[in-house]
C-alpha cells in the first residue's frame, strides 16, 4: 500500500522528503506539469519571476540548512517603500511622515493623538484594532484602502488574531520624529529576508526534490475512502495505504463522496483571495529602485509591486531589470479579465513615473486561484468542521491551503515534515 501525496508545492515535497528520510517510499501527485506550486516560478525571454514576492526569513536552523544546500541565499535587510498620493514614504509609513504635506501630517499625529482607547480584548475587528492602534485618518487612508487592495473585503469584515507580529504599533514620539527626518531605523518583523542567488526561490527546494518521485499532470478529481483510491482527471487512479493532502480544503471536499450537510457548508464559507501577477522585463537596469514596495491609491489596482531583479540579478538578463506587481480579488468579487489588469497596471505604472512603455522588454500577466485565505469572523468554526471531518475519514490535510492558514513557506514546509514523521 503507498503513501500517496496529494500536491507538489513545499507542503507535499517536505512530506514526501521526510517519509523518504525515514526509509518510507511515496509519490506525490501534481496536476501541474512542474513542481513548487506557489513557490515555483516562470521564465520570459531571460527574464525569471517567481509567483508573487517569496523570500524567506526563516530561523529555524535544520531548515535554514536545506533551503541553503542548493544555492547559497542573499540576504537582504527588509527595506521597502509606500507610494501615497504621488509620495514616497519608507516603510513602515506611520513612522515615516516627513515627505507628507504638512497638513495630512496634522491631521495623521492630531487623529493619532485622540485615537480611541479600547483593551485589545473588546476590539471587536480588523477596523477597529486599526483605529486603536494608529488613530482614524492614518486608519482610513493607509491600512484600510491596502486591505481592500491586499485582502479584497472591507476591514470590519477581518478578525485579529492573524496580524501577530506584522504590523508595528508606533508610539507617539516615533511618529513625531519619522514626521521630521526619514528614519534608519527598521521596524520590520525580521531582519533579513533570504533568497538564492541561483535558480528563483524554488531552488530552496531543489535538494528535497531530487530524491522523490513526483507524477506531473495528474490532478485528483475525486477520493473514494472506503476503498482507499484516489482517480485522476486522466482516467487512471491509485490505492493508497496513507494519505496526505496539500490540496484547498475548498476544493478537496467536492472530491469525497457522503460528506455531511455541515461539512460542505463549511467549505463553501471559507473565505480566500485570487491574485493576478503582471510581470514585466525591462531593457534598464535602473527601473527597480526598491526591493518592494506597497500602493495604497485605490484608482491604481497592485496593492504591492516587487522587482525580481534586485531580489537576484540572476533573475534578469545583464544591464536588464524588472518588476512583478500583485493584485488580488476575494472569492466573492468579480474578477476583472487578464487584458483589462494588463492594460490598467501598466498604464498606471508608467503614469507613477517608473518606466515609460518603450523600456518594457517583456510583459506578462497570470492568475492564480489561492493565493491568501481570509480571516473572516467565521474562518476558525468553519476550518475546524473540515479539517475534524477529513481526519475522520483518514485524510491528512497540510499546508497553507490544507491547514487554511496564513503560513509562510518555512511554516507550509513544517507541517509536510510533521505529517511525515507523524506517521511513523
Ligand atoms: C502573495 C504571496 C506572497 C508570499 N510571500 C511569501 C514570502 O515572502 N515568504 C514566505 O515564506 N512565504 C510566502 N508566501 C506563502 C507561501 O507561498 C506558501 O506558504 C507556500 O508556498 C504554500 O505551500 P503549499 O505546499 O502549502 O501550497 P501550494 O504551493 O499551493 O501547493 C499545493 C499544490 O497542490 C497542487 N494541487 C492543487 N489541487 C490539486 C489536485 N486536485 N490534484 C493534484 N494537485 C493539486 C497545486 O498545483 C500545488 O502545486 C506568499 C504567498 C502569497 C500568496
Amino acid at each position: 500500500m503507498k503513501n500517496v501525496i496529494l500536491g507538489a508545492g513545499i507542503a507535499g515535497i517536505s512530506a514526501a522528503y521526510h517519509l523518504k528520510k525515514n526509509g518510507k517510499n511515496s509519490v506525490v501527485y501534481e496536476k501541474n506539469g512542474d513542481w513548487g506550486g506557489l513557490c515555483g516560478n516562470f521564465t520570459l525571454g531571460g527574464f525569471r519571476f517567481d509567483k508573487f514576492v517569496h523570500f524567506t526569513f526563516t530561523d529555524n536552523s535544520y531548515i535554514k540548512s536545506i533551503f541553503e544546500k542548493s544555492s547559497p541565499l542573499l540576504e537582504h535587510p527588509p527595506v521597502s517603500s509606500n507610494y501615497y498620493k504621488g509620495f514616497w514614504l519608507k516603510h513602515p509609513a506611520q513612522n515615516n511622515l516627513a515627505p507628507l504635506p504638512t497638513d495630512e501630517k496634522i491631521k495623521i499625529i492630531s487623529d493619532f493623538i485622540e485615537r480611541p482607547q479600547k483593551a485589545f480584548s473588546a476590539i471587536k475587528n480588523y477596523a477597529e484594532w486599526l483605529k486603536v492602534q494608529y488613530g482614524n485618518y492614518f486608519a482610513e487612508n493607509f491600512p484600510f484602502k491596502y486591505t481592500r487592495k491586499y485582502w479584497g473585503v472591507e476591514p470590519e469584515n477581518l478578525e485579529t488574531k492573524w496580524v501577530g507580529n506584522r504590523m508595528h504599533s508606533p508610539s507617539l514620539a516615533e511618529i513625531l520624529k519619522g514626521a521630521f527626518e526619514e528614519q534608519e531605523e527598521n521596524f520590520y518583523y525580521t531582519k533579513y529576508m533570504r533568497y538564492p542567488i541561483k535558480g528563483g526561490f524554488r531552488s530552496i527546494l531543489d535538494s528535497c526534490r531530487k530524491p522523490i518521485d513526483i507524477a506531473f499532470n495528474k490532478e485528483a478529481v475525486s477520493i473514494d475512502t472506503d476503498s482507499k483510491t484516489v482517480f485522476f482527471s486522466d482516467g487512471s487512479s491509485v490505492k493508497y495505504g496513507r494519505l496526505i493532502s496539500s490540496i484547498p480544503l475548498t476544493e478537496i471536499i467536492g472530491m469525497l463522496k457522503k460528506v455531511p450537510k455541515k461539512v460542505i457548508s463549511a467549505s463553501k464559507n471559507l473565505m480566500f483571495t485570487s491574485g493576478y501577477m503582471v510581470s514585466l522585463g525591462f531593457n534598464r537596469a535602473d527601473v527597480a529602485r526598491h526591493l518592494w514596495f506597497y500602493i495604497y491609491d485605490e484608482d491604481i489596482p497592485p496593492s504591492r509591486v516587487y522587482s525580481p531583479s534586485l531580489k537576484s540579478p540572476e533573475n534578469a538578463p545583464k544591464n536588464c531589470s524588472s518588476l512583478q506587481a500583485e493584485i488580488f480579488f476575494s472569492n466573492k468579487s468579480r474578477i476583472p479579465a487578464p487584458d483589462e489588469i494588463l492594460e490598467k497596471t501598466v498604464g498606471k505604472l508608467v503614469e507613477m513615473g517608473l518606466f515609460t512603455t518603450k523600456d518594457i522588454l517583456v510583459k506578462d500577466v497570470r492568475f492564480e486561484k489561492y493565493a491568501n485565505i481570509i480571516f473572516d469572523k467565521n474562518i476558525y468554526k468553519n476550518r475546524k468542521t473540515v479539517i475534524d471531518y477529513l481526519n475522520s475519514v483518514g485524510i491528512k490535510s497540510i499546508g497553507r491551503f490544507g491547514k487554511w492558514d496564513y503560513m509562510w513557506t518555512h511554516q507550509a514546509f513544517e507541517d509536510g515534515m510533521d505529517a511525515a514523521l507523524e506517521q511513523g
